[in-house]
């Protein structure tokens, strides 16, 4: 079942590249494991996958650490509390969520090693949804800009679901290029789930996070 769904995300994420005029090469496919076992994972691995997504701080550290013998991409994507981030940086190879001061702040404090970043963007009008407001993304990127310890590769985004996810993709495209006035190298884009990532493609993402297409339902949160 995990291979057969899996087969037929990555083939639509060909197809989509093709509608698209685009090589699937600039598409990375993050598979998103949260609340699934480690198990769920090494499957994964077997058949292919090199980038998971986690959204939990202390259920990511104890995959990480349980899947240290593997050679894989730790995305971080969940919320992250400034008095966490020390602790994500260990083990997360990318972090997707970084959306204001006090975090960029509090990673930049944490290491010397440099940490690439999206910044993520909040397309809805509720606050608590995580991501900075489109308005202040580039006060934000001028921070991170600023912090030798990050490297921004671009911005993040979850489309509003209910709706047609198509302009939200075009707003998070728009952020992007204000983005590059900031920091030129800062290309990528993260955005596109399960249900939206044609619609993210046709727009240029470049990391799709794609967890129930792929795993099936997720177990309740333990
Ligand atoms: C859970 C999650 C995803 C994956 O969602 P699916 O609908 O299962 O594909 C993507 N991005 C973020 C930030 C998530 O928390």
């Amino acid at each position: 079942m995990l291979a057969q769904r899996l087969t037929v995300v990555r083939e639509g994420i060909a197809a989509a590249c093709v509608s698209a005029g685009r090589d699937s090469s600039e598409v990375t496919l993050i598979v998103v494991t949260k609340f699934h076992p480690v198990s769920v994972m090494r499957e994964l691995f077997e058949l292919g996958v090199r980038d998971f997504g986690e959204n939990r701080h202390q259920e990511a550290e104890a995959k990480a650490a349980e899947l240290g013998d593997l050679d894989l991409n730790l995305h971080f994507i969940g919320q992250l509390q400034s008095n966490k981030a020390a602790a994500v940086r260990r083990y997360a190879d990318v972090i997707h969520s970084v959306d204001r001061a006090a975090l960029v702040t509090a990673l930049g404090k944490a290491s010397d090693d440099v940490l690439e970043c999206f910044l993520q963007l909040n397309l809805t009008d509720d606050p608590s949804r995580g991501g900075v407001a489109p308005g202040d993304l580039v006060a934000l990127a001028e921070l991170a800009a600023a912090t030798p310890s990050l490297r921004v590769l671009g911005v993040m985004a979850v489309a509003p679901l209910a709706t047609d996810p198509r302009p939200a993709f075009v707003r998070v495209r728009e952020a992007s290029e204000v983005l590059q006035g900031v920091i030129p190298a800062a290309t990528f884009i993260s955005a596109g789930m399960s249900y939206d990532y044609v619609e993210a493609i046709a727009e240029g993402a470049t990391h799709l996070r794609i967890g129930t297409a792929i795993t099936g339902e997720r177990p309740p949160a333990s």
